[in-house]
């Protein structure tokens, strides 16, 4: 009996032991793989760059800055392009989620389209950032941009300042964009009031699908014909839309007389404008929105605190806001802002203008 009893005590203390082992082990693993997981985020973290269109300008010269700050800052950077193409972005984005990132920033093509691969990622515990263009009704961590409707404005007031009366026309950016709303509230935050005292008129409103240029300059050629070509002005939102309208504007003899706003301060663009063929640009130093969110991701890939300007609400939220500050730039101010910030050189910008009408380097 004895002998029983201590054979069973003995085979409850190897039982204890298997157990108390084997929990040790399960608890080692689960620790083991957090570990892991931190250890890991402690290293690298891993950023997928989701981008709207790499066949534009602005967006190569954000892709190069943007990598080139989060590998300085130690992170990995996977980058995807979908070339304009709403499902090509929604399901690159899986992709990279299927590749253990840990930050996933989007230039967005539809900025009401994303939530369920945002819900999707943040089910993973995947941060994400909306470059430049929010994403609506999903939550987000962070919105890092331009103050997008003081663009506008500025766009406007650029215009107006030259010519505050007449025919305008109105040339939206895509209509999917969110910033393509934003510049339009602040072009009408201008404009608006010069309406209702009749001073000025406008005379058509459109918007190009996927800011194509093509489409900007069907668009010119169709006010044109249906004004019997009396603009006085066109609103245009960006470079690439203006570059279009004014290609509609040479075929009629009115480029260069027909005032026209443009953004990016694309090389095209401030081309243009040493010119005199395109009133103004927008220039948003793409270094600092780039650098700026490869800062905020890898501070949110380490789950890190970000420091926001303000608060937008994207419909489900208020998003923290990293809000830039845009620079207007005419004619007059190319060789303090583009030119001196070596975003584009002198030779580059005054190629089409003789040298005797250049300004001194
Ligand atoms: C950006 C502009 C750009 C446009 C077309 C907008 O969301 O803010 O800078 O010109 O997209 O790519």
């Amino acid at each position: 009996m004895k002998t029983f009893m201590s054979k069973c005590k003995g085979l409850h203390l190897v039982v204890l032991m298997l157990l108390v082992v084997s929990v040790l082990a399960a608890c080692g693993q689960d620790s083991g793989s957090g570990d892991k997981k931190s250890e890991k985020k402690a290293e690298t973290t891993k950023i997928g760059l989701s981008v709207s269109d790499l066949t534009l300008e602005r967006w190569q010269h954000d892709r190069d800055f943007f990598k080139a700050k989060a590998e300085e800052l130690g992170a990995e950077v996977i980058v995807q392009s979908a070339d304009g193409d709403e499902a090509k972005q929604l399901s690159q984005i899986q992709n990279m989620l299927s590749q253990n990132i840990d930050v996933l920033v989007i230039i967005a093509i539809n900025s009401d389209s994303l939530s369920t691969v945002v819900d999707q990622a943040k089910a993973e515990g995947v941060k994400v950032v909306a470059y430049d263009r929010l994403i609506n009704n999903s939550e987000i961590d962070a919105y890092v941009s331009f103050d997008n409707v003081r663009v506008g404005e500025m766009q406007a007031q650029a215009l107006v300042d030259i010519k505050d009366s007449g025919n305008f026309f109105l040339m939206g950016g895509s209509p999917t964009d969110n910033n393509a709303k934003m510049f339009r509230e602040g072009q009408m935050n201008i404009i608006q009031p010069l309406v209702d005292s009749g001073k000025i008129k406008i005379v058509g409103d459109q918007w190009a699908d996927n800011w194509d240029a093509n489409e900007a300059l069907k668009i010119m050629e169709n006010a044109l014909t249906a004004n019997k070509n009396k603009i006085d002005v066109v609103v245009a939102s960006n470079d690439n839309t203006a570059g279009g309208a004014i290609q509609a504007l040479e075929a009629q003899d009115l480029a260069g007389k027909v005032l026209i706003s443009g953004q990016d301060a694309d090389l095209a663009g401030v081309q243009r404008i040493a010119e005199g063929l395109q009133t103004m640009t927008v220039y948003k130093p793409i270094k600092t929105i780039a650098e700026k969110s490869a800062e905020v991701a890898v501070q949110l890939g380490k789950e890190e605190k970000v420091a926001a300007d303000t608060t937008v609400n994207n419909g489900s939220m208020d998003v923290p806001y990293i809000m830039l500050d845009p620079v207007s730039v005419g004619k007059d101010q190319i060789m303090d802002t583009v030119i001196a910030d070596e975003f584009h050189s002198y030779d580059d910008v005054y190629k089409n203008v003789p040298e005797k009408d250049r300004p001194k380097k």
